[in-house]
């Protein structure tokens, strides 16, 4: 392709900073494989669709516990540029901070989660694995996978002891700051290059802060990355008055949108705001509680808290009151083919509404949103690969691109990497009032 590619929507973390949301969805992936064997349980071997299917998984895992071990988001961000290959790249990698899930209430200070706690957390998690993997090894003794699995395990301790990362003896608001100073210095290394995001979390004052201090044109954030699912509604008061802000210097904004992705670890929640159940939004400023416990069913988890925190009509509802927010629901529903609906309607209707296909692994997916929505508003659909998350569900970066160049036109194509993301990205439209 002649012009640079814009990958909008990318992770540059590493073993520094984010773990445990990895290490969690790996337990949810390795859940999937546990169910795989347990149907099969009366026989004695795993059949060879099955051994496949294991096997990839099993590679999928070692690929990402590899990247997540680099050692910086500079680390990180040359994997990306070398499964780019000669391209020329241009990124918006999106800050995130795990340790919102586990906030329950707005005055509750995360900040002093100790580091003993959170290497307890991923002692569990990977005694889960641990656990999960070591039950395919008696039925996969013969099979080549079974060294895989012995170099997973050497990577999971090596993780898990961590004993050299900078960010050891740091709280989670200094980790943060650490991951927010590396994006930073990432952007003025590769002038034109990075556009980093700032991860907000409206019950925290300081992150706040840091948006109207550091966010927009001439500052060091471009944009802003919402996650509500981790713990707070698109409807929070705080949030109201960033998009206020955000509307009126038509700073972007990427807010996960997948039904799906990751979520909350509480089960009893204080939000203000309101949240969706039933087919409406209900106002609500205090405590609500969730019917399945994240660490007993991670995938029914998620999918709870998706609905009840991030459906599209609590951001159609957030548009009615910020109708010229320059907005990016990202991942266009993710696997849920019902959300695409309310999405698309959005995009067609607010002028600085966008989505984003990072994380579609599924040609067939791409097929879909190409036969059905791409046609109905061409302008706003925007290319990332949310990296690295996404070789979770693929088994190579190369095969996640060759998906687009497969699916998509030469036109369209350059439209998806490259005006329509220079749109969202930097163009600057007055606000009609
Ligand atoms: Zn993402």
């Amino acid at each position: 392709m002649k012009t640079p590619i814009y990958d909008t929507h990318c992770h540059l973390l590493y073993k520094g900073y984010i773990t445990r949301r990895i290490l969690y969805t790996l337990l949810d992936l390795m859940s999937d494989l546990d169910k795989l064997i347990s149907y099969n349980k009366f026989k004695n071997e795993a059949t060879q669709k099955q051994k496949i299917k294991i096997s990839s998984l099993i590679k999928r895992t070692i690929n990402v516990i590899n990247l997540m071990m680099s050692s910086s988001s500079q680390d990180v961000l040359h994997h990306l540029e070398h499964s780019y290959g000669q391209m020329d790249l241009i990124i918006v990698p999106l800050a995130y901070d795990v340790s919102s899930c586990f906030q329950e209430a707005y005055a509750q200070d995360i900040s002093t989660l100790t580091i003993r706690q959170e290497r307890d957390l991923l002692n569990d998690i990977r005694n889960d694995l641990l656990f999960i993997l070591d039950r395919y090894v008696q039925k996969l003794t013969h099979y080549k996978i079974f060294s895989q699995l012995k170099s997973l395990h050497n990577k999971l301790e090596l993780l898990t002891n961590n004993k050299n990362t900078e960010t050891r003896a740091l709280n989670s608001k200094d980790v943060y700051m650490f991951q927010l100073n590396q994006l930073l210095e990432l952007k003025q290394a590769y002038p034109g290059r990075v556009y980093p995001f700032l991860y907000v979390d409206p019950r925290r004052a300081h992150t706040l802060r840091l948006a109207k201090e550091l966010v927009g044109k001439d500052k060091p954030f471009l944009g802003i990355k919402l996650y509500t699912p981790n713990g707070y509604s698109p409807l929070d008061q705080n949030l109201l008055e960033l998009y206020e802000y955000c509307q009126q210097e038509q700073i972007p904004i990427t807010a996960h949108n997948a039904y799906g992705g990751f979520s909350t670890f509480v089960k009893k929640l204080e939000i203000k705001g309101g949240f969706f159940r039933n087919g409406q939004i209900i106002e609500h400023n205090g405590w609500i509680e969730f019917e399945t416990d994240f660490f007993t069913s991670p995938h029914k988890a998620i999918l709870e808290r998706a609905e009840r925190l991030n459906h599209p009509m609590l951001w159609a509802k957030v548009l009615e009151l910020f109708p010229q927010l320059r907005l990016n629901l990202a991942h266009f529903g993710g696997d849920g083919k019902h959300w695409q609906e309310h999405v698309i309607k959005l995009m067609i209707k607010y002028a600085n509404v966008y989505t984003d296909l990072s994380c579609q692994t599924q040609e067939r997916m791409l097929q879909h949103i190409k036969k059905n929505y791409l046609h109905l508003a061409p302008q706003k659909f925007l290319y990332g690969s949310d990296y690295y998350l996404n070789l979770f569900f693929i088994d190579s970066f190369q095969q996640y691109f060759a998906n687009f160049l497969k699916v998509f036109d030469d036109t369209e194509l350059e439209r998806l990497t490259y005006q329509n993301a220079q749109a969202f990205l930097f163009a600057s439209k007055k606000v009609i009032s």
